[in-house]
C-alpha cells in the first residue's frame, strides 16, 4: 500500500514538473539567421536570388526561388526572408554586382576583295553585339587605299562602355585594275621598242605641247617632259643627258624618275616587245623553279598615273602620295619598259610581299632577263621611292647584270649619277 502511494505521488510530481518546463521551452526558440555573401555576375547571365545564401541556421527560407534581373550594370540588393521553428520571419539582404567583362562580338568577313578605284564601305554588312543593351559601333583600324593594289591587313574594332574591346583582323585585297594590255600594241611600235634609242622621236608632239604648257606652272607637274635645256648636259658621273621631245635618255636608256618626266603624248600603249619578252622569259624560268609569277601591272598612261596620284594626294596628303606613287608624267610605267610582277598566291604590291618566294626569286634572277629591281631596299633616298620588290624595269642584259652587282643592287640613279627629286 505504501509503495503504491509513493509511485502515485511521484507521478503527480513528474506531471507537475512537465507542466512547468513546457512554456520555458517555447521562450528558448532561437532566432533564424542566414549566412550570405555578395555576388558578382556578368551582365545578362541567369542568376537566382538564392545564389548568395551560404546557409540558413535555426530555420528555413520563406522567399521562393526566383531569377534576379541582371540586364542592368551596377549593384543591387537582393532580399531574403527566413523563419525560425516558431514561424518568426526575418529579412536579410545581400549585394549583387552586375558587371560587364565581355567584349562585344563582331560579325564580319575575314577577306574583302575589290579592284583598284572601286571603293566601298568596309563597314557595310558588319555588325556588333554587346551583352549590354547599349548600342556599340565598329571602326576600321589600319591604312588602306582603294586606289592602290595590294593586300591590306586591317582590323575591325568595337569597344563597349565598360571598356571591353573586340579587335578582329581582316584583309582587304585591292586587285590591280586590268590595265590596257599589250595585245593591241601596234606592230610598228614593237619594232621601235626593240631598239629604245630609236624611240626618241614620238610622232605628234608639238601640238599637245601648246595646250599643256598652260598647266605646267600649276602644281609642279611638267607635262611636257624633261626641259630641253638639259639636253647635252653631263651627269655627275660624266654621262651625257639626251633630251628629245621631252624624253630623257642616258647612254641610250630611257629615264623616268622624279627628276626626269615624260610628256603626256608619250604613250606606247603597252609594254614594249623587248620588255614583254623579258617578262615572259622570267615567268618561264621561274616556273621551272616552282615559282609562279604574273604581270600585275604594265603600261600606265600619263592620265591614269595622274589620276592615281591625285587621289592618293587628296586622301593622304602629297608627301605620302609621293613616297609610293609617281605623279603623272613621272612614272616608269608610262615608259612601257616597267611592270609590277607578282607571285601568285602571295599578297603583292605591299610590304609583306618582300619576303615571299616570288619576290626573292625575282630579286636573285631578274637580271638574267635584262630586268632590274628598280627600287631596291635601302635606296629610297636615291630612287625617291620606297622599296618595291615587285617593280622591274627592262634595261637589257648587259646593264642589268652590272646593276645586279652580285645581289647588291645598284640603282639607275647611282649608276648614271643622276637625282630623282621633284622640283617642288
Ligand atoms: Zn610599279
Amino acid at each position: 500500500m505504501k509503495r503504491v502511494l509513493l509511485m502515485f505521488m511521484c507521478l503527480i510530481l513528474v506531471a507537475g514538473c512537465e507542466k512547468k518546463v513546457e512554456p520555458e521551452k517555447k521562450e528558448e526558440t532561437k532566432p533564424v539567421s542566414v549566412q550570405l555573401e555578395d555576388v558578382e555576375v556578368e551582365l545578362g547571365t541567369e542568376l537566382l536570388n538564392t545564389k548568395g545564401i551560404i546557409s540558413v541556421i535555426n530555420g528555413e527560407l520563406v522567399t521562393a526561388e526566383e531569377k534576379v534581373e541582371t540586364s542592368v550594370l551596377g549593384v543591387q540588393k537582393v532580399k531574403i526572408v527566413a523563419k525560425n521553428e516558431a514561424g518568426e520571419e526575418k529579412e536579410f539582404e545581400y549585394n549583387v554586382n552586375v558587371v560587364d567583362k565581355t567584349a562585344p562580338v563582331i560579325t564580319y568577313k575575314k577577306k574583302l576583295t575589290t579592284t583598284e578605284g572601286k571603293k566601298f564601305n568596309l563597314l557595310s554588312g558588319v555588325s556588333a553585339k554587346d551583352n549590354s543593351l547599349e548600342k556599340v559601333t565598329v571602326k576600321v583600324e589600319g591604312d588602306y587605299d582603294f586606289d592602290k593594289a595590294g593586300t591590306y591587313k586591317l582590323y575591325y574594332v568595337c569597344k563597349d562602355s565598360s571598356g571591353n574591346t573586340a579587335k578582329e583582323e581582316f584583309s582587304l585585297v585591292v586587285k590591280e585594275k586590268p590595265v590596257e594590255q599589250p595585245k593591241e600594241e601596234p606592230k610598228q611600235e614593237e619594232k621601235k621598242e626593240e631598239q629604245p634609242k630609236e624611240e626618241e622621236t614620238p610622232k605628234k608632239e608639238e601640238t599637245p605641247k601648246k595646250e599643256e604648257t598652260k598647266k605646267t606652272t600649276t602644281s609642279g607637274y611638267n607635262p611636257n617632259g624633261t626641259d630641253a635645256s638639259l639636253n647635252g648636259t653631263k651627269t655627275s658621273k660624266g654621262y651625257t643627258i639626251t633630251v628629245k621631245n621631252g624624253i630623257t635618255y642616258i647612254d641610250g636608256i630611257m629615264i623616268a624618275n622624279k627628276t626626269y618626266s615624260l610628256p603626256k603624248s608619250y604613250a606606247p600603249g603597252g609594254l614594249t616587245s623587248a620588255t614583254k619578252n623579258a617578262a615572259n622569259e622570267m615567268i618561264a624560268a621561274a616556273k621551272k623553279d616552282g615559282v609562279s609569277l604574273y604581270v600585275a601591272s604594265g603600261f600606265r598612261s600619263w592620265t591614269t598615273q595622274n589620276n592615281l596620284w591625285q587621289k592618293r594626294a587628296k586622301n593622304y596628303g602629297k608627301a605620302f602620295a609621293d613616297s609610293g606613287t609617281a605623279r603623272g608624267g613621272y612614272s616608269e610605267h608610262q615608259t612601257g619598259l616597267a611592270f609590277d610582277m607578282c607571285g601568285s598566291g602571295s599578297g603583292c604590291i605591299s610590304p609583306e610581299y618582300h619576303n615571299s618566294k616570288g619576290a626573292k626569286w625575282m630579286t636573285a634572277n631578274a637580271y638574267k632577263y635584262g630586268l632590274v629591281l628598280r627600287y631596291p631596299k635601302g635606296k629610297e633616298n636615291l630612287t625617291g621611292y620606297k622599296y618595291e620588290s615587285w617593280h622591274f624595269r627592262y634595261v637589257g642584259k648587259d646593264l642589268a647584270k652590272k646593276l645586279y652587282n652580285n645581289g647588291n643592287w645598284i640603282t639607275l640613279e647611282e649608276y648614271f649619277g643622276i637625282t630623282s627629286k621633284y622640283a617642288d
